[in-house]
């Protein structure tokens, strides 16, 4: 197997990020131990999960001698925010293909991507970066040297970051002499499903690694599942781990997707409040919402047994609550 410390890294924020047991939450739904792992407090911009991949996303573009990054994503992506901030404080300069157009007064993660100087660029109904190859070839021919980043940072060296991330987790359980039953996450561009899978069996652990699909979509050419078994395929082949993943290796939740991407119902909004509520804790509307709003169900469903222990994966989001305020 390869050594992750063998792959450039360049450091953008504090970790471990904390680990903390959520009694309130327990309590009010009379549900099994639910503990946190804190990645909204990873430290770059707000914060975010993004901050893991972008270490060796940029730790790679550095490494290549790259001067300009470029990533897409919705007008209000994290991805895209981390990254502008990433560029600014390695002194990148950074492109920005986002979805929709330019809004009248900007708002959330959009007005920190203009504070951090990112170049934007409005590409209409696409918001997955399908514009991105135009604007690196014109990039090329002023001079630049681009390093383009997928969607969501979502390929083998962001799901690394994962790899990377589970073992900081792992630590923080033995720790507390705690075993997860389950690990239930955000999952929309397929980058932190996948590294949590390949480090799973790295450690032949036992856990449940739930993703919460937040996205109706496809990713790329591919239904979703196929699309993650995958990236967890080819993060394991660039590790040099001999396992290959099968689809019931990769546990996704697709009933919480409500009305698409980003259309925020009455289900993320119960579970906003509800953290904001009981822990004085802060999620987003997109993501870490509908994935909260997936655990509830789950535990009202009695899918856990009261000493089970099951930890929500924080990813971030929190600048695109002041957006959707009124949603
Ligand atoms: C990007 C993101 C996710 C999803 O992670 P993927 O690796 O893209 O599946 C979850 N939560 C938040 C807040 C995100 O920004």
């Amino acid at each position: 197997m390869k050594q992750i410390t063998k792959f450039p890294r360049q450091a953008l924020g504090f970790f471990p990020t904390p680990f903390v047991e959520l009694k309130g939450l327990s309590a009010e739904l009379k549900g099994p131990r639910i503990f946190i792992k804190r990645d909204d407090q990873t430290g770059l911009a707000l914060g975010g999960s993004k901050t893991r991949k972008l270490e060796f996303l940029v730790g790679e573009a550095l490494a290549r001698g790259c001067d300009t990054l470029v990533t897409g994503g919705a007008q209000q992506s994290n991805h895209c925010r981390q990254t502008a901030a990433a560029a600014a404080a390695c002194g990148l300069a950074c492109h920005l293909v986002l979805g929709g157009k330019a809004p009248t007064s900007p708002e959330g993660n959009l007005l920190l991507d203009i504070l951090f100087d990112a170049t934007i660029h409005w590409s209409g109904a696409h918001r997955k970066g399908e514009d991105i190859p135009a604007l690196v070839d014109n990039l090329i021919a002023e001079g630049k040297k681009p390093y383009v980043i997928p969607y969501g940072g979502s390929n083998e060296i962001g799901a690394l970051a994962f790899v990377e991330a589970y073992r900081e987790l792992r630590a923080q359980l033995q720790e507390g002499e705690l075993a997860a039953k389950a690990i239930i996450f955000a999952s929309s561009s397929g980058g932190t499903q996948a590294g949590l899978c390949v480090a799973k069996e790295l450690f032949e652990d036992q856990v449940d690694l739930i993703g919460i699909n937040i996205d109706k979509g496809e990713a790329g050419d591919l239904p979703f599942h196929a699309y993650v078994l995958n990236l967890t395929n080819s993060t394991a082949r660039m590790l040099e781990l001999e396992h290959a993943f099968t689809q019931s290796e990769i546990l996704l939740r697709d009933e919480f997707t409500g009305d698409g991407y980003g259309v925020v119902g009455a289900a993320e909004r119960e579970a906003v409040s509800c953290l904001a509520r009981c822990e004085g804790i802060l999620l987003d509307p997109v993501y870490t919402g509908r994935a909260m709003a997936g655990l509830l169900a789950m535990v009202r469903a009695s899918e856990f047994r009261r000493d089970d222990i099951v930890v929500f994966w924080h990813t971030g989001g929190t600048p695109a609550l002041f957006p959707y305020a009124q949603d």
